[in-house]
This record gives structure tokens, sequence and C-alpha cells, in this order.
């Protein structure tokens, strides 16, 4: 089934007579336009793509038969408005995630019965990706793993996080990579302890940890890796020790996820052993969340996410251990939930690296 025949029935079942598409990678993932301005009407009969003169060529050349375009000078929401008073009845259902106060109002000032907030119908069906999509997230995570083998090999004890990062997203864009889909991370020493640090002007010294967690971008679809290594020195007992812990934390959850598994099962995995080797309190956000055209979407791996994981789905699975005063550990991998069990996208390359 088209993923607008898969809308078509999600809406029918709940009684909507049109939505409007406003997310950005919705309308792409529904109609292929990557524009940074539009507003998409799916209905029984038709979907409508309205955007503004700067996307006059593109929308088309993108779109083909997926979408009827409308191109407007003026207003895009005044088009929209004529587009949907083309048919002004039954229930109109709108992104409640994604809509403003503002946008909200104009909606009701369409002419429409009535409006209903839904919640991330088209989300729903991005989880289950296609084999093109697995492939983008696959080139992308291949394109970020040899950018960060060209990128290591030169790092030495006083370069900077922000000089270490300079180099790595350079050598992202050379492989081809479309943007940077989150800032890229690189945290040096005690930094390496903020589960989301800043990169910074510090300069790493010997002996330090590194953590690098970047991000590649193939066909609209985002990979999602981080690697932590020793700069400069052999790693001493703890941090192998620390290493080790999240290295088999993330093989266990490797080894044992399963779609049909609930995201907070598969959290699980992960958390058990690194609480087993008394880091539960050093592992203090959640396994790993979906990938796809946004860098975080759905599914979540977490304690709380009781939703079952889809067979279908992207997802990054990593742990990390953060202990304050000391620095922290995580790897991230990416992988395919398929029927037949977990299929690592990225290399997984996850010896642990002494980088002399
Ligand atoms: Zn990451
Ligand atoms: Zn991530």
């Amino acid at each position: 089934m088209t993923r607008q025949a898969a809308l078509r029935e999600r809406l029918a079942t709940l009684g909507y007579d049109l939505l409007v598409v406003q997310s950005l990678p919705n309308v792409r993932y529904l109609t292929g336009f990557t524009g940074s301005s539009g507003l998409l009407v799916v209905r029984p009969q038709d979907a409508v793509l309205v955007t503004d003169y700067r996307y006059a060529a593109q929308a088309p050349r993108e779109v083909g038969n997926a979408a009827r375009v409308e191109i407007d000078q003026v207003s895009v929401w005044d088009r929209l408005k004529r587009v949907v008073q083309e048919r002004p009845s039954g229930i109109g259902a709108f992104e409640a995630h994604i809509a403003t106060v503002r946008d909200r109002e104009r909606l009701e000032g369409f002419g429409l019965p009535r409006w209903e907030a839904t919640g991330d119908l088209v989300e729903r069906l991005r989880t289950i990706k296609d084999p093109d999509e697995v492939d983008a997230i696959r080139s992308a995570a291949t394109l970020a793993s040899e950018a960060l083998a060209e990128t290591l090999p030169g790092v030495r004890p006083g370069e900077t996080e922000f000089a270490i990062a300079a180099r790595l997203e350079a050598a992202l864009r050379r492989r081809g990579s479309e943007w940077h889909p989150f800032p890229t991370i690189v945290a040096s020493g005690l930094r390496a302890a903020l589960p989301h640090a800043r990169t910074s002007g510090r300069a790493v010294e010997r002996g330090e940890w590194l953590l690098l967690d970047f991000g590649a971008q193939v066909d609209g679809y985002c990979a999602d890796l981080t690697r932590t290594v020793v700069v400069g020195a052999r790693a001493d007992e703890r941090q192998r020790q620390v290493y080790d812990t999240v290295r088999q934390a993330q093989r266990r959850a490797l080894d044992h996820m399963l779609p049909g598994m609930s995201g907070r099962e598969a959290d699980q995995l992960a958390r058990e052993l690194i609480a087993q080797r008394g880091f539960g309190e050093a592992f203090g956000h959640s396994l790993g969340h979906g990938l796809g055209l946004e860098v975080h979407e759905a599914p979540r791996l977490s304690a709380t996410a009781e939703a079952a994981l889809p067979a279908g789905a992207v997802v990054t699975v990593e742990p990390g251990i953060y202990l304050p005063g000391w620095g922290g550990v995580r790897l991230e991998d990416d992988v395919h939930l398929g029927a037949a069990g977990p299929e690592l996208l990225s290399d997984n390359a996850v010896e642990l690296l002494e980088l002399m």
C-alpha cells in the first residue's frame, strides 16, 4: 500500500474527512517535497500541496503525481483556505503537536463544521521503514563511520573539541552528508560525563576520554553514532571497566532485541547489565530512539515505553555511564528491527580505541 493510501485508511477509520499536514518531514514522507515551507491537505479523493513561489519549479518536479501543487505568491494560508473550501464539509484534522495556537485560529476560519486535533498519525506510519529508507540510513551510517575513521588518527593531546568537531564535520560533508542532523558533540575529559555536552574550546589532555556523538544525512535520512576513545595513552583500569560495561550492555541489547518487545523491555536489556555492575545510577537516559527523516522519532526505547517495537523500525542503541568528576562513556549504533531480529546498519566498531 502506498503511504498516502495507508494514511487515508487511518483517516477513514477515525472519521476524518481531511488532514492538514504541517510537519515538513511528514510532508516529505507523503509527497517527496523537500522545501522549507509547505502545507499539505490529504483527502479521500486527493492530496494538495500548497507552497510559495520559491518552490514553483522544484515542488512539481519532486512531487510528481503524489499531490496537486498550488503555488501562492502572497499567503500559503489563504491558498490553503481556498483548497479546504473546495469541499467545505465534514471533520478536518490537524497535527496537534505541530500547529500553533495561531494556526488553529486560522483553521477555525476556514468554514469547516469541525476541526479535531490529531496525534502522530503520519509519524506512526513513518516508524515502519521501507527498504529504500533502510538503505539510506545504512548509507548515512557508513559515511559517518568513514568520516570518523578519517578524523580519529589525527587527534592529539592539545587539540580542542571545536577543532576535532571541525575536522569531523568537514569529513562528513566531503563524503556527501547533506547536513549535520544535530549539533556535533565532541566532549573531552570530565565533560564526557555530560550526557548532552556542547562542544567547547577545551583541549583534550593525555589519557582522557574523548566522546564523539555525531550524525550524517543521506536522501533526508539520518544516522546517529557515538564513539568514546582514550587519547594519547593506554586506558587505565577504571576506564577499561566502565568501557567494557557499556560495551557489554550494548551487546546484550543488540543480541536480544526483537520486534514485538516493548521499548521498556529493550531498554531493560542494557539497563539490567549496567545496574548489576553497580552503575545503575549512572545511566540516566533512555537506551535509544527511532531514526528516519528526523534524528529523534518514534519508537522510544525507554523505561516508560510500553508500546511494542514494530517490525521494520530503525532505532539507536546507545547505553552510557556518566560519572561526574571522572568522565563518561557512551556507545551508539543504528539498528533495523527486521522480522528475524536486529540488523546493524552502522559498523558497531566498539573495540576500545587508544589513540597513541
Ligand atoms: Zn547520538
Ligand atoms: Zn541518539
